[in-house]
């Protein structure tokens, strides 16, 4: 399987020249099965450019399937969603798991911000794709050969964070976001999580020396640990500051990736760039 990050950023979007070579796009990553299957990480507002880039395949023909995978409904992960032409054409189908809350299902989320005091679209009923919203749960999910696990890793009832796990026969990636690791109950359901996978996708906004209203986020070096002891092969840092520019996570990679070397470490340690595509 591939990968493509098409939004890279956390928070909110981050255009301007210094954010150029990450990107400025909110989180969205495609996954690109070995028989065609086709999966997206979150919906942030990378996924206006990757339904963009989709409806030149059988998307702008109303034959194409996605399967969306929403970590949790925050700004950052969901507001791509309406806009791109892919979720407009008649035919498509969407199929989109995610945790409901105590606030709401999924469904009435993305309903809500579709609403005409935010957008012209007036609600998910006028999308024209197929969509068909699903409350993701601990019980795998087959899409072809790939095969989905999801792992509740935040006890915030209004707006629940899920992990997810992609296997590909023996090749696995993982996906967490936006989770702080409050107690060692959730740093070992994290850990277990991850295990062995042979690609990590963490995000990492801010250092422990930064002293910055973080919203509850994980750090780089907690994104680094849980990678170690977890035993992965690849580690990308992701969800950046707004306030990050490029030079500063050239510095980063540069710094942490020296610490993992005088180790004795094998993890590689990147960072991850819009537009970049990665062989799990
Ligand atoms: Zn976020």
């Amino acid at each position: 399987m591939r990968i493509a990050f098409w939004g890279v950023r956390g928070y909110v979007p981050t255009p301007g020249a210094d954010y150029l070579r990450y990107g400025g796009n909110t989180c969205c990553i495609a996954l690109h099965g070995t028989n065609g299957e086709l999966l997206a990480l979150d919906s942030g507002t990378g996924f206006c450019q990757f339904g963009d880039h989709l409806m030149r395949g059988d998307f702008g023909q109303g034959r194409g399937q996605l399967t969306l995978l929403i970590s949790h409904t925050y700004w950052d992960h969901i507001l791509g969603l309406p806009f791109p032409g892919v979720v407009h054409v008649p035919g498509n189908q969407l199929r989109i798991y995610g945790p409901d809350s105590t606030r709401g299902s999924l469904e009435m989320v993305y309903d809500g911000i579709l609403s005409p005091v935010y957008s012209p679209v007036y609600g998910l009923a006028h999308i024209g794709a197929t969509h068909n919203f699903v409350p993701i749960t601990t019980e795998p999910v087959q899409v072809g050969s790939l095969t989905i696990r999801a792992m509740p890793l935040s006890q915030r009832l209004n707006s629940p964070i899920w992990a997810y796990r992609i296997e590909e026969g023996e090749r696995a990636l993982v996906y967490i976001t936006d989770v702080r690791y409050s107690n060692d109950i959730i740093w070992r359901k994290a850990v277990g999580f991850a295990k062995h996978a042979n690609l990590l996708i963490h995000s990492a906004p801010y250092t422990r020396q930064e002293h910055v209203q973080d919203y509850g986020h994980s750090r780089v070096e907690d994104a680094i640990e849980l990678a170690l002891e977890s035993k992965v092969e690849r580690l990308y840092l992701f969800h950046h500051a707004p306030t990050r520019t490029d030079a500063q996570l050239d510095q980063l990679l540069v710094h942490y990736g020296a610490e993992l070397n005088a180790h004795g470490h094998t993890l590689i340690l990147d960072a991850a760039r819009e537009g970049v595509q990665v062989e799990v």
